[in-house]
């Protein structure tokens, strides 16, 4: 139970089982695991994917940032050239962030991740009932 859940992302499938697919369209996950009936409610990746998936496209991308501006090209083969250095960019995120997703819910799943809950020690402002002046 639980084996390599970066693995098992990196197939789009649960974290459980290893067997049932986690989503139902391109970022949207199941309810459930269909093999396992795994809640697939019990994790949230928020935005954590797509920070990830931003940051590691702009490293990959971000030295042609610098050399594409200094290549001698007339106009139109600048501009076509950053036409597809763009449509990569965006290509490559978009085939990136599911199996980022994926990954990211299986080891949150497998971690049993969940918000912080503690308890108020006291108001803020107030002092402690045996306080004296
Ligand atoms: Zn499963």
């Amino acid at each position: 139970m639980f084996e390599d859940p970066i693995r098992r992302g990196l197939k789009l499938r649960c974290a459980r089982c290893g067997e049932g697919k986690l989503f139902r369209s391109y970022l949207k996950f199941k309810d459930e695991c269909a093999v396992c009936g795994q809640d697939f409610s019990v994790a949230d990746t928020a935005d954590g994917p797509a920070f990830f998936v931003g940051f590691l496209v702009m490293i990959l991308f971000a030295p042609f940032y610098f050399i594409l501006p200094m290549l001698p090209l007339p106009l139109p083969l600048m501009i076509g050239a950053w036409v597809v250095l763009l449509s990569m960019m965006i290509g490559l995120a978009l085939f990136l962030l599911p199996p980022f997703k994926a990954v990211l819910f299986n080891l949150q799943v497998r971690n049993r991740a969940e918000e912080a809950k503690w308890e108020s020690t006291g108001k803020h402002g107030t002092p402690p009932n045996n306080w004296k002046p």
